[in-house]
């Protein structure tokens, strides 16, 4: 099958000519042949709280089947949904939910956001589930669900352990809600963390002589910033600035919840009830409780302050995919998989395909 596309983003690179995919790969590219849009891979969301009317700490099988098929239609082709901090049960009930048959875009594992996580940078998540590094705790919800990556605060006691602990078992960790100083990050980052959830917020405060996790990830060439660029969550110059600092290594995340996709409202994150007015959804204390960003959406955004579309296009796809380590996934290449989004001139969509097929709803 020909894509009818005028070029590709192949490995970070644009690339004239047509794409032909064929059994589930990208078989060729560079073809001659009339075509108009551009294939890029699918875009990799690390933080998905949930999406078109589902909430993933209280979703079934067929829920997350119907949250799968409207990030489809964002062009989102592989996802980690995400749990926040919440009581031992209610997490351990929620990741006993996540399917392992197929729901539409690759579902690569959950994303742990919390229990540890400091108390002083809580954000929406509710204190009463809140915990320090606890090993017991931990192989208890590991046990209870795919786990793939857990973002936690790296100055709790027994936090670096705990990433010993989880980089043992192939998980990824990454740092967020935390009031880490840069020493203490760094500390982190020794030990082979590469990645910072939600860069800015719900963490310590950037300043010249406490730079804290921020400068101190900006600084360093190794480690990927996620940042969630919604218009609301950061100044458009602090984007800006996270961009010139660590282009290339910066990921998007939409750190979407149910609301997204729906519309302005009432709608939940977790235990929390929040309200979603112009696009913002604030918790009861007028707290920012995720967003309704759309990844496509976060792509046109960064592209719109002046980033090139073939780096915006990487910041949604092959650097998410490298900061969640996972092969084979937000790249674009001959003989890979075919996790392809079409964007037409405006960079609306208008195919999307995994591994090959446009997922049909279950
Ligand atoms: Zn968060």
């Amino acid at each position: 099958m020909r894509l009818g596309v005028e070029a590709a983003v192949v490995e970070g690179v644009l690339l004239p000519g047509d794409v032909e995919v064929a059994d589930g790969r990208v078989a060729a590219v560079g073809l001659a042949g009339p075509g108009s849009g551009v294939a890029v891979p699918g875009f990799v969301d690390l933080q998905v709280n949930g999406f078109g009317g589902v909430d993933f700490a209280s979703a079934d099988a067929a829920d997350y089947r119907r949250a799968g098929q409207a990030l489809l239609e964002t062009g989102v082709t592989a996802f980690q949904p995400t749990l926040i901090t919440a009581p031992e049960a209610e997490l351990t009930a929620a990741l006993a939910e996540v399917p392992s048959d197929p729901i539409g875009p690759r579902l690569l594992g959950v994303h742990l956001e919390g229990p540890f996580l400091a108390g002083s940078h809580l954000g929406a998540h509710q204190a009463a589930g809140r915990r320090d590094p606890d090993q017991e705790l931990l192989e208890r919800l590991l046990a209870a669900g795919p786990i793939r990556y857990v973002t936690l605060a790296p100055e709790l006691p027994g936090a670096l352990d705990l990433i010993d602990a989880l980089h043992a078992r192939g998980i990824v960790v990454s740092l967020g809600h935390t009031g880490a100083t840069a020493h203490e990050a760094e500390l982190a980052f020794e030990r082979g963390v590469g990645t910072v959830t939600h860069l800015f917020n719900a963490m310590r405060p950037f300043h010249h002589r406490d730079p804290g996790i921020v400068g101190a990830a900006l600084a360093r060439e190794d480690v990927i910033v996620q940042i969630i660029l919604d218009g609301h969550h950061l100044h458009p110059d602090v984007a800006l600035l996270a961009w010139r600092a660590a282009g290339g290594r910066l990921a998007l995340v939409t750190d979407a919840i149910a609301a997204a996709g729906v519309g302005d409202g009432r709608s939940r994150l977790s235990r929390l009830d929040v309200d979603v007015r112009d696009g913002v959804v604030r918790g009861p204390a007028g707290e920012l409780a995720g967003s309704v960003l759309t990844m496509l959406q976060a792509v046109r955004n960064l592209h719109e302050l002046g980033v090139p579309l073939v780096d915006a296009v990487a910041a949604a796809t092959s650097v998410p995919a490298r900061a969640a380590r996972v092969p084979d996934v937000g790249v674009l290449r001959e003989g890979g998989r075919a996790d392809v989004v079409v964007l037409d001139d405006r960079l609306e969509i208008r195919t999307v395909l995994v591994s090959g097929e446009e997922p049909v709803a279950a």
